[in-house]
């Protein structure tokens, strides 16, 4: 390969400047990362002009794959109408847009939209609206908060503190808040501990805060929607406002538009982000209903304003693209694929993954998906094996832990599912030699 050279030098460039997220940089060169000169379709390219396909969706926020020629044109006719505007105090006629859009598609009763740019950010303003509403209320006592074991909902500290542990952010504990811990999804009672957990502690609790259907980060870990339900029922008896986090959820992840529909849940807040934009832009967003908005108002300049704001709130960029992709989602009959897909690709992992020995466990809800493997031994990091097996098939993979991720874009093709199953399967075992 003539121009492999050229990818090794930008992942030495990459090295010598970038700090990524999530990632341990004295040994990063050696992960066999991708550096990404160019991006197509479901393809990335890197400098060489090697193809890989995106498995994961650019970490779950892809969902039509890139260059998509509505989202492109969206985009520019919105650079040419102005980048930016600011929402603090002042409006957009493309958010204001795009809200009305989103205001008829999303399961919350008479919604209003707080913009934000990442997931984390949407998740704080949801705590915060959570635990404002009370005090607008005068109802003393509401400060803390319910979340599951395995939850992730951000890195920033607030997200960070309804989040469980995990991923080395135990150090973090001193600066995270307490909160009331529900077990983990894969504790069979964890939704009956949580309930019980709701009737004993309603007088303390400003909000429950859950991933609905699947626990994306915490290696998708799947509940029963009917559980969700009991947990949305046990929220309203006792006066408890539901935040649905549906960041990875959301925009037809799990072969409905919003992970709550299927468990027929409208919650308080509903948090949206990933691929709110198709993964274009970074925006997020809270979704609060009618009755929690209700709450902040009041007087000019007074105590029930909500005192929290972003500087690109509502970005028009962001917007336009988010407004477009809604109507692609609809033209293209998206959903309506993610489930066509998954039901081939559960047969494929069915047939060809599950019954290899290195393989635990094998999850999978609508389009995401997850692979268990079963490392003999602790400390051989299998996952990372495994996808680098895969990306040298021209498979891009990134594992959490042992679990390899399965997240392609909502427009996978056929061909594309028997692609990622085949080469998953030859890459565990590889990974495992
Ligand atoms: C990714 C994710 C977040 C955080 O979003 P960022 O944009 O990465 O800050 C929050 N909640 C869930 C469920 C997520 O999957």
């Amino acid at each position: 390969m003539a121009g492999m050279a050229d990818h090794r030098d930008w992942i030495a460039r990459d090295a010598a400047v970038v700090w990524h997220g999530f990632t341990q940089m004295a040994a990063y060169p050696d992960n066999a990362p991708v550096v990404v000169a160019r991006a197509e379709g479901h393809h990335l390219y890197d400098p060489d002009g090697n193809r890989y396909l995106d498995a994961i969706s650019s970490l779950w926020v892809t969902t039509l794959g890139h260059r998509v020629p509505e989202l492109d044109a969206a985009l520019i006719a919105q650079v040419e109408r102005g980048a930016h505007t600011t929402l603090l105090g002042n409006g957009n006629v493309t958010t204001v847009e795009l809200s009305e859009a989103l205001a008829r598609v999303v399961p919350v009763d008479d919604p209003h939209f707080l913009y934000a740019g990442d997931g984390a950010s949407a998740v704080e303003q949801a705590l915060k609206i959570a635990f404002q509403y009370w005090v607008n209320r005068g109802v003393a006592g509401r400060t803390t908060f319910l979340a599951f074991g395995d939850a992730y909902h951000g890195d920033t500290i607030g997200a960070l503190s309804v989040g469980d542990g995990g991923f080395g952010t135990d150090l973090f504990d001193p600066l995270r808040f307490p909160v009331l811990r529900a077990p983990r999804f894969t504790d069979p009672d964890c939704f009956d501990r949580a309930v019980e957990l709701i009737a004993a502690h309603a007088s303390e609790l400003a909000a429950v805060i859950v991933e609905p259907v699947v626990q994306g980060a915490a290696g998708m870990h799947l509940a029963d929607p009917a559980d969700v339900a009991r947990l949305a029922a046990a929220c309203r008896e006792h006066d408890v406002l539901l935040i649905c986090d549906e960041v990875a959820t959301g925009f037809g992840r799990t072969g409905t538009l919003f992970a709550s529909e299927q468990c027929g849940v409208r919650p308080d807040l509903l948090v949206l982000g990933k691929g709110l934009t198709a993964g274009y832009l970074a925006m997020s967003c809270t979704v609060a209903s009618g009755r929690v908005y209700e709450a902040f108002l009041g007087d000019d300049l007074g105590p029930r304003t909500f005192y929290h704001g972003h500087s690109y709130s509502g970005n028009a960029l962001a917007a336009a693209v988010a407004l477009a992709h809604l109507e692609v989602i609809e033209a293209r009959a998206v959903l309506a694929n993610v489930r066509a897909r998954s039901e081939q690709l559960r047969a494929l992992l069915h047939d060809r993954i599950a019954p290899l020995p290195q393989v635990g466990e094998v999850r999978l809800h609508g389009l995401m998906g997850g692979v268990e493997l079963a490392p003999p031994t602790d400390g051989l990091r299998w996952g990372r094996r495994v996808c680098a097996a895969a990306v040298a098939r021209g498979v891009l993979l990134r594992p959490l832990g042992d679990v390899v991720v399965l997240m392609p874009p909502l427009t996978v093709t056929p061909e594309e599912i028997t692609e990622i199953v085949h080469v998953l399967a030859e890459a565990i075992v590889e990974g495992a030699r």
